[in-house]
């Protein structure tokens, strides 16, 4: 059986699939030549992240050899997924393996942000040596986040974990989530000793009125949650992270509140137009930014290659 990992695969995960008898390529293939290049090489197996598009034209044209479709990550609103499954083609996603690189991510924005590292980081190369005490005088007003409340909006995988890392710190959780009625998380230290914390979600308008931060973990693609009046509805001077999808925090609205005050930074890892985002806000001032490396970790791609690999054995091995 051959398997194509279009869009790459871990090292893990291709010796897995390899020892189990699977044909394991790598080659980038270019989107208009995916369905020949399926079917010339009699490809049983196509593995994609973000990149590749899963489409039905490209299903229909390679139906005679493709039975399992693998997304590496969570989305998959690049796969047309229900026409896949129609046509009998399995189509598994890894939605676990990120969660807690993403769920670190955001901590590392927050923390980040709250000192200014994101300017420091730009200025500090520039001006470091001309203008030192100025700079100093500029960061002089960062927070701690202990004793600070995050309003988590989306309480699934990666939102529970994201709360773990928030009591670690000390700060206290509120969350948002209309389908989690209850839940216990869990802390887990090095030592074995365990912490239970259980958090019952509240109402949005609750949350974003007593949240110092609002961090975002819906699932879904398009919708948007946080708009001019939800910022509205938030403490002056709050910040805003977005791990979850572009556009699930209105950035129009965003940079309307940065730029007038009302909130003090955000943090973005995903934009509306990835690829290509929007220049102004790339060149907002009051923004720590990353390029969509949530599950951008050797831990969690192994974690997903791994998970591939033990799906795709188990339904074709
Ligand atoms: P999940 O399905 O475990 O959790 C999502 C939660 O959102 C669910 O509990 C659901 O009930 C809740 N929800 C749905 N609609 C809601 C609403 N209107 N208001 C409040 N809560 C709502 O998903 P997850 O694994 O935690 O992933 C969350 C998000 O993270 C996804 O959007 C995914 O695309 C994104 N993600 C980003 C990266 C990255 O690289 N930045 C990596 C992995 C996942």
């Amino acid at each position: 059986m051959k398997v194509l990992a279009n869009d790459g695969i871990s090292a893990s995960g291709k010796e897995k699939l390899e020892a189990a008898g699977f044909e394991v390529d790598t080659t980038k293939v270019a989107q208009e030549q995916l369905a020949n290049h399926i079917n010339e090489n009699k490809v049983n197996v196509l593995l994609v992240r973000s990149a590749t598009k899963v489409r039905k034209d490209l299903i229909d044209a390679t139906l005679d050899n493709l039975k399992f479709i693998g997304r590496g990550g969570v989305g998959m609103d690049n796969i047309d997924v229900d026409y896949a499954r129609e046509k009998g083609i399995t189509v598994q996603n890894t939605p676990a393996a990120s969660t807690r690189s993403v769920a670190e991510l955001v901590f590392a924005h927050l923390s980040g942000m709250t000192r200014y590292l994101f300017d420091a980081n730009q200025k500090m190369p520039l001006e470091g040596d001309s203008k030192f005490k100025e700079l100093k005088k500029n960061y002089a007003a960062g927070t701690e986040l202990k004793g600070k409340t995050i309003g988590i909006i989306g309480f699934g995988r990666i939102g529970q974990e994201v709360a773990k890392i928030a009591f670690g710190y000390g700060m206290q959780v509120k969350a948002v989530d209309p389908y989690v009625e209850e839940a216990q998380v869990d802390l887990d230290f090095f030592d074995g000793q365990k912490v239970s914390f259980t958090v019952k979600p509240e109402s949005m308008e609750t949350v974003l009125a007593h949240s110092d931060f609002i961090t975002v973990h819906i699932a879904g693609a398009g919708k948007t949650l946080i708009g001019a009046k939800e910022i509205g509805q938030m403490k002056d001077n709050a910040g805003i992270i977005n791990t979850a999808r572009g556009g699930v925090v209105d950035e129009e609205a965003l940079l309307d509140a940065l730029d007038k005050g009302k909130l003090r930074y955000a943090a973005l890892d995903v934009f509306v137009n990835e690829p290509t985002p929007a220049m102004k806000v790339l060149m907002s001032p009051y923004t720590s930014l990353s390029p969509h490396i949530g599950a951008a970790t050797l831990e969690a791609q192994d974690r997903i290659g791994t998970e591939l690999a033990d799906h795709i054995i188990e339904k074709l091995g």
